[in-house]
């Protein structure tokens, strides 16, 4: 990185932290904020820091919220007896956008992954269990991808679910396996949705 001016190598070096960001994409990004006004850079680190100060987690449901109560928990209208449990605050924002579904959410903040050392006490599954057991719910959906890891969580959830006398449910496969909830399109994710099988 020595090629670079410091303050260039610095920023190369922080770009190159994100998700699929190489060498290669960190110094185009690095070169086109260089070539940015002066507002336009600093409107980008001030998005980063006021999202990081602002932005947190829903203290019932765990998605991504602003205030101690995402909008979906706040809701009074939507349907208070089904949630949609589903692995990270995107497939919220996926399964929204499908518009078949008006229940409530839960994240769980990832999947179950003994080979990255994840196990079911490092996900939301306490909180989830305290919410079904407040008498209320009827179903829940589980929502995780259609990978291994959200296989196995799937699995894992039913069975402390359905002790309960809750009916648990998965969403349909029709979404390419290995795949995340996230890219599926609308009309695939809609059809997942319909389609689920009581577990
Ligand atoms: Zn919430």
């Amino acid at each position: 990185m020595h090629y670079y001016a410091q303050p260039v190598a610095r920023l190369v070096e922080e770009l190159m932290k994100l998700p699929s960001i190489g060498p290669k994409t960190a110094q185009r990004l690095a070169f086109f904020i260089l070539h940015q006004t002066h507002e336009e850079a600093k409107s980008l680190a001030e998005a980063i820091i006021e999202a990081k100060e602002k932005i947190k987690y829903c203290s019932i449901c765990s998605n991504l919220t602003e205030m101690d109560l995402c909008d979906i928990c706040r809701d009074q209208s939507r349907d208070q007896t089904i949630i949609c449990v589903v692995e990270e605050p995107k497939d919220v924002i996926a399964m929204e956008r499908t518009r078949q579904f008006n229940g409530l959410y839960h994240v769980l903040q990832g999947a179950i992954s003994p080979m990255d050392g994840v196990g079911p006490e490092d996900l939301r599954i306490k909180e989830l269990l305290e919410r079904i057991n407040d008498g209320r719910i009827e179903e829940v959906i589980l929502a995780t991808d259609p990978t291994i890891e959200g296989e196995a969580t799937a699995m894992y959830l039913s069975q402390l679910i359905k002790p309960l006398n809750i009916k648990a449910t998965r969403i349909a496969s029709g979404l390419p396996v290995g795949g995340d909830l996230e890219y599926a399109d609308e009309v695939t994710l809609s059809r997942a949705l319909e389609g689920r099988r009581e577990l």
